[in-house]
C-alpha cells in the first residue's frame, strides 16, 4: 500500500473521469492521496473531494504562480478551512517559483510569508513549492518558520541544502523525475537521504514517469516512483511502500 502525497485530482484535467481516477488508484493499492489546492478554487474543490473519499486528504494554499490572486478575505478563508475541516491537513501548495518572470518576486516572498506565519500560527506541516528559489525559500523558512514542520514537494535543490533542510525537521517528496533516465543528481540524492524522511508523490496530471512519460499523470504511477527508489537504494519496493507511507501519515497527522 503507498500514499501519493502531492497529486492534483481536483484539477480540471481530471472533469471526464475523476472518478475512475481515484477508484484505479485504490485499485492500484494507493490507499492515501493528498490534494494541494493552487487557489482559492482549488483549494475549495480538493476540500469537497476530502469529504467523498475515505482516504482522500487535501492542502490549501496559494501557488506562487496565482500569488496575485491572494486577498485578505482569500488568507481568512484559507484559515477556517484549516481550522475547521478535519481532512485539511497542511497548508499547500505554497512557495516560490523563479522560473517565470511573473508574478514578480515581491508578489510571490509577500505571499509565501504570510503562508509560513499561517503554518506557524495554526501549528500545521507545510507543503513547499520551490523551484529555482533555493535561497529565499530557505531564508523566509529560517526568518518567519521557527518551528515549522513540512515537506519540499517535487525537491530540486542539493544534498547540501537538503542536509540543512534535514535539520530543520523537513520531509522530501519525490516523483516521476526521479524515474527520469537523465535525472543523475536528483538519484543521487533519492539514494541517499535518510528514507525516514522521503515521500513519495506523482504531481499528477505533470511529471508523468517512464513508461507513461508524455500522457496525463495518475496517482496509480506513484508505485514507478518506489520502484525506482528501491532500485537506487538496493532494498524491496514493498519497504519503500511502508516507509514512504508511514512518513505521508506521520508529517501530515493521519492517524
Ligand atoms: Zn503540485
Amino acid at each position: 500500500m503507498v500514499f501519493d502525497t502531492h497529486c492534483h485530482i481536483h484539477d480540471e484535467a481530471y472533469d471526464s473521469d475523476r472518478e475512475a481516477v481515484i477508484r484505479r488508484a485504490f485499485a492500484a493499492g494507493v490507499q492515501y492521496m493528498m490534494f494541494p489546492g493552487t487557489d482559492l478554487p482549488t483549494s475549495s474543490a480538493a476540500v469537497a473531494l476530502t469529504h467523498r473519499y475515505e482516504g482522500v486528504y487535501a492542502a490549501v494554499g496559494i501557488h506562487p504562480e496565482d500569488a496575485a490572486s491572494a486577498t485578505p478575505q482569500g488568507f481568512a478563508q484559507l484559515r477556517k478551512w484549516l481550522r475547521e475541516e478535519p481532512k485539511v491537513v497542511a497548508v499547500g501548495e505554497v512557495g516560490l517559483d523563479y522560473h517565470w518572470p511573473e508574478p514578480s518576486h515581491e508578489i510571490q516572498k509577500a505571499v509565501f510569508i504570510e503562508q509560513v506565519k499561517m503554518a506557524v500560527e495554526l501549528d500545521m506541516p507545510i507543503d513547499i513549492h520551490d523551484r529555482e528559489a533555493h535561497g529565499d525559500t530557505l531564508a523566509i523558512l529560517r526568518q518567519y518558520g521557527k518551528g515549522i514542520r513540512g515537506v519540499f514537494h517535487c525537491y530540486s535543490g542539493s544534498l547540501e541544502m537538503a542536509r540543512e533542510l534535514l535539520a530543520m525537521g523537513f520531509y522530501f517528496g519525490f516523483t516521476g523525475t526521479t524515474v527520469f533516465p537523465n535525472s543523475k543528481k536528483l538519484k543521487r540524492i533519492a539514494a541517499n537521504l535518510p528514507l525516514e524522511r522521503m515521500l513519495i508523490e506523482t504531481d499528477s496530471p505533470y511529471l508523468t514517469p517512464p513508461p507513461y512519460r508524455g500522457k496525463r499523470n495518475e496517482p496509480a504511477y506513484v508505485r514507478y516512483v518506489a520502484a525506482e527508489i528501491a532500485r537506487l537504494r538496493n532494498m524491496r519496493v514493498e519497504e519503500v511502500e511502508r516507509i514512504t507511507m508511514e512518513n505521508g501519515k506521520r508529517i501530515f497527522n493521519i492517524p
